[in-house]
């Protein structure tokens, strides 16, 4: 993806009272960091974060954290928040290569996936937020019954994402090549800002749920 720079993006996230801050490669203590205890979702590559506001919203007994890299991109994640707070939601600046440094094993029982990029190059296929490399972190973290779910527009990675899901012997739940049209799958969705600007062009959605 490429990226514009905002000017006092960095400094904006580092003392945003809505990001997770601390050492950066030590655990992180989820139970302290939310006003209640409750389970732990999360969203890697959020963006600006819509998405996660509106499920925040819609469930407040879940407690959700948002990974996002950039911190270009997080500034207008923030902005929302400032806007409107939501007690059950808060961002975390990293890359999701270093998860198990960050969560504890077994934390997280479900993992989102929206719009990834895609690294269409053979030789950046571990980069792949669904690559077997990743699905092993995921492993590491998600409790025993946890989930990831997967969207995007894009069909090579949706495939690339299947035989992943097999090759590490995790199981397929549900999938569908055209989410929108697909009553049961399509039941509850919220759009993502990818999802709505895709779809707006016609293109199909893919979606897959799996778990160990
Ligand atoms: N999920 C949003 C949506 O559907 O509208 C944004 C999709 S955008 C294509 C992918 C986002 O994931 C970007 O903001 C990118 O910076 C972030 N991202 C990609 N790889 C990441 C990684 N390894 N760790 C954290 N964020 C990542």
């Amino acid at each position: 993806m490429r990226l514009r720079k905002i000017k006092g993006a960095d400094e904006t996230v580092a003392v945003s009272p809505y990001v997770i801050h601390g050492n950066s490669n030590g655990m992180i203590d989820v139970k302290a960091l939310f006003e209640t205890e409750h389970s732990l979702h999360l969203e890697i590559g959020m963006g600006k974060g819509r998405f996660l506001m509106e499920l925040a919203k819609a469930n407040p007994h879940i407690n959700y954290i948002g990974i996002e890299r950039y911190t270009s991109v997080l500034i207008k994640a923030i902005k929302k928040m400032e806007a409107a707070p939501l007690p059950n939601l808060l961002f975390l600046c990293m890359d999701a290569a270093d998860l198990e440094q960050r969560f504890a094993p077994g934390s997280v029982e479900r993992i989102y996936l929206n719009f990834s990029d895609p690294w269409p190059k053979d030789r950046h296929a571990r980069r792949r937020l669904t690559s077997i490399e990743y699905l092993k972190r995921y492993d590491t973290i998600l409790a025993p019954h946890g989930q990831i779910e997967f969207k995007t527009d894009n069909e090579a990675l949706f495939d690339f994402s299947l035989e992943s899901v097999e090759n590490a012997g995790w199981k397929l739940l549900s999938y569908t090549r055209n989410l929108h049209q697909d009553p049961k799958m399509n039941e509850g969705n919220i759009m993502t800002e990818y999802e709505e600007r895709f779809s707006a062009q016609g293109n199909p959605i893919y979606k897959l749920v799996a778990c160990r």
